[in-house]
Formats: C-alpha cells, sequence, structure tokens
C-alpha cells in the first residue's frame, strides 16, 4: 500500500460519510475497519430514526449537526432513492414535571431552527394515534426512519466511485508520530501491516478513546474516556400499535423506552439505557421492563407479545453522573499532533448527523490541514 494522504479509523456510518466527502476532492483515501463488512458495531445496531433536534442545548455540536443532518438526509434520500419515512413523532407528557421537560423541548427545538413543531391535545393525538392515551404531546413532524445499512451502503459506494479504499478484516492496534504524519500499525487479514498517513480520522466509535489514548493523549484529563452504555429492544407481534414514532420525555441516559416502526413496518420498543463493562449485543433486560413504560402512554401493550429482540451500545462521554455531553470533534494541533481529527463519543444523533460531521470534518481539513 503507498502512503495514505488521509486514513480513516472505523467504517461505521461517521467513518463513511467522511470519506465519502474527503475522497471528493482528495487521492488516498484509506478506511481501515476490524470487522469483515462496514456498519457491524453502533451503526448497525441502532433505531434507523431521522431525529429532529429537540434534544440538545441550543449551540452544541449536537444541536447543530442533528438540524443540519436531519435536512441533508432527507434531501440524500430523495436525490438517491434511499427508502425513508417520515412519519412524524409524538413525544407524550404524562405528569405536571413532565409537561415542563415537553416545554425545555419545545423550547430547545425552536432555537435550534427545528420546523414545524406544534403541541397536540388529546383529541388531535386520538385522531393521529387511537392507542396513545395521553393529555399532551410535541409533534415534530419531522422526525423520520430509514434503514441505517442502506444509508451506509450509499456512503460506500459514493467512496468507491471517488476511489477511497475500505480495507476490512484491518484493526489499528498501534499508533505514532513520524515525520510528516503518523505510522499506523496492526493486523490485516490475520497479517502484520504498517502504513503512513498525513492525516488520521479517528472515526472508531466504541473504540475512538483507546485510539486516541494509543498517541499518548491522557484520555481521562481530556474527558475523551467513554462510558459503554447499552440499550435492548423487544419486537411487538401482530398489528402495529402505532404509525408514528412515539417517545415518553428523555429520562437517565437514555431517550425513554419509545415506539418506533421500522421500515417494514414493525413496530420496536425501546432502547432502554444501562451502563456496561464489555460490548455485546445480547438483550438482556426483562419484559416486563419494557411492558410496564409503554403501558403508561400505550396501555393497549399488554394486549400484544412482545420479544427480544436486539441491542445496541452508546459510545458515551457522559457517565453515569454526568450531564448532557457534547460530540468531541477536532483537530488535535494545539496538543502536538497537527493532522490528528478525533471524532469521540458519537452517540445519537449521529446517524442523523453523520452527513453535517461529514462537511464539518472536510472543513476543518481544508481549512486547517490542507496544504
Ligand atoms: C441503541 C442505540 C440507538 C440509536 N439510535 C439512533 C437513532 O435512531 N438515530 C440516530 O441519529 N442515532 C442513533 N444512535 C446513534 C448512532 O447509531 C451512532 O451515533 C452512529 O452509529 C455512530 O457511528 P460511528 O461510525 O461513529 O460508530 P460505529 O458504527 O461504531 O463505527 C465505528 C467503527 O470503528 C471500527 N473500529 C473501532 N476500533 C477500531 C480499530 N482499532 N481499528 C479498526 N477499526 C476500528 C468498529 O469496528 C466500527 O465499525 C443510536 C445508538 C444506539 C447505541
Amino acid at each position: 500500500m503507498e502512503a495514505a494522504k488521509i486514513a480513516i479509523i472505523g467504517a461505521g456510518v461517521v467513518g463513511l460519510a467522511v470519506a465519502a466527502e474527503l475522497s471528493k476532492t482528495n487521492e488516498n483515501v484509506y478506511i481501515f475497519e476490524k470487522n469483515g463488512r462496514f456498519g457491524q458495531e453502533t451503526s448497525g445496531h441502532n433505531s434507523g430514526v431521522i431525529h429532529s433536534g429537540i434534544h440538545y442545548p441550543n449551540g452544541s455540536l449536537k444541536a447543530r449537526l442533528c438540524v443540519k443532518g436531519n435536512a441533508m438526509l432527507y434531501d440524500l434520500c430523495e436525490k438517491h432513492k434511499i427508502p425513508y419515512k417520515k412519519l412524524g413523532k409524538l413525544t407524550v407528557a404524562l405528569s405536571t414535571e413532565e409537561l415542563e421537560e415537553l416545554e425545555k423541548l419545545m423550547q430547545w427545538g425552536t432555537k435550534n431552527g427545528v420546523p414545524d413543531m406544534k403541541f397536540v391535545g388529546s383529541d388531535e393525538i386520538n385522531q393521529m394515534e387511537p392507542n396513545v392515551n395521553v393529555e399532551k404531546a410535541l409533534l415534530t413532524p419531522s422526525t423520520g426512519i430509514l434503514e441505517p445499512d442502506e444509508l451506509m451502503h450509499h456512503f460506500y459506494e459514493q467512496t468507491r466511485k471517488n476511489n477511497a479504499v475500505l480495507a476490512t478484516e484491518t484493526e489499528v492496534t498501534n499508533l505514532i508520530t513520524v515525520d510528516g504524519g503518523f505510522e499506523l500499525s496492526g493486523t490485516s487479514v490475520g497479517e502484520k501491516f504498517s502504513v503512513t498517513a498525513a492525516t488520521i480520522v479517528n472515526c472508531a466509535g466504541l473504540g475512538s478513546d483507546r485510539i486516541a489514548g494509543m498517541l499518548g493523549l491522557d484520555i481521562d484529563a481530556l474527558g475523551y474516556r467513554l462510558h459503554p452504555c447499552k440499550g435492548d429492544y423487544f419486537r411487538v407481534a401482530g398489528k402495529p400499535p402505532v404509525k408514528m414514532l412515539v417517545y415518553p420525555v428523555p429520562k437517565g441516559a437514555g431517550l425513554g423506552i419509545h415506539l418506533t416502526p421500522d421500515m417494514a413496518g414493525s413496530v420496536r420498543l425501546g432502547p432502554n439505557a444501562y451502563y456496561v463493562d464489555r460490548v455485546d449485543y445480547e438483550v438482556k433486560s426483562s419484559e416486563k421492563e419494557f411492558r410496564d413504560d409503554v403501558e403508561r402512554f400505550v396501555p393497549s401493550i399488554r394486549d400484544h407479545e412482545i420479544t427480544p429482540d436486539s441491542a445496541g451500545v452508546r459510545p458515551k462521554l457522559q457517565g453515569p453522573k454526568d450531564g448532557f455531553k457534547d460530540f468531541v470533534i477536532r483537530h488535535e494541533a494545539d496538543k502536538g499532533f497537527f493532522g490528528l481529527i478525533n471524532l469521540i463519543g458519537i452517540e445519537s444523533p449521529g446517524l442523523t448527523a453523520a452527513p453535517a460531521i461529514a462537511e464539518f470534518v472536510n472543513d476543518i481539513y481544508d481549512g486547517e490541514i490542507k496544504r
């Protein structure tokens, strides 16, 4: 392999989107992925929701890149015939406290530029979703769904068209700085490999703190240490109880157990949120936890069979006792690593934000690194 101009570590939706964008105007772009195929980690284990942007404080990267990514994704899906459904979402309030929380989401959404939001009362809710039994909800029509693998396939095809190379079964286990950039080494299809690169974009998801640590960055002092936070899903059997996305107000580390239709029309419950020490995708939560939670706003859920479905693991910067933490997306030149762009803590809304993150990284590259 010739020396890479840009080495992207990780082929999830973010690494692929970044590769598709950077390879438009740059040669010798390589993507290194430890698994045998792209999208086998977080990007292949999520809800597939195109979020509107109501959940993040104004001015945060999460807010900006989610709202921008939402609009970009719908354009992209239209232009490239990627299937999607703009179903709209109801966020429901079940107590006076939750009504205040709903007001806060409305304020954040307004400041963040989320289009067409409005509060709806029980009559309107009943017309839209007869099985949802609440007095008040926040309607966000710009929320939708897509199949994440279709989106990743699109970005992958773009990278191929632009002559970027995806090296699968290639795990980066060591990084050092060398003259003019970095040397990456590890194993590729069972053999040792090493390659130099002028620029590294760390899109390693749950492994992104480890990648940053390989270069000697103090991930604890910098607040880069990840706290993996798992979410399980259950699938609802029989006639789908809802057509739209229906969420409670967020609580704890997740968005609350919600109902999300998938592209096939079937509905999943989840994800819940619990911190874990190691990453696995086995559903370990109880059916009762899910049923009890959802029964509060969709009572008919008690008539449905629900079965364990799948799980995902969030690469969270926010530990169990922390408040909101934003995405880290930055060029680490000020720490002595010219040419290193770290992306750490890219949890939800990372799927929605992916095309906007890619443009953001491209702007950093063009403005600060490209010579
Ligand atoms: C339960 C759950 C539900 C979610 N729902 C939504 C949603 O509905 N909407 C939304 O917008 N977002 C959602 N998200 C967030 C979204 O899934 C993520 O933000 C997004 O997938 C992150 O993509 P990524 O490419 O950064 O990470 P990943 O998909 O994890 O990709 C990182 C890649 O790096 C590779 N890698 C790691 N270390 C190395 C190494 N040393 N060498 C080589 N390769 C390496 C991994 O194998 C992996 O393929 C959800 C997340 C979870 C967990």
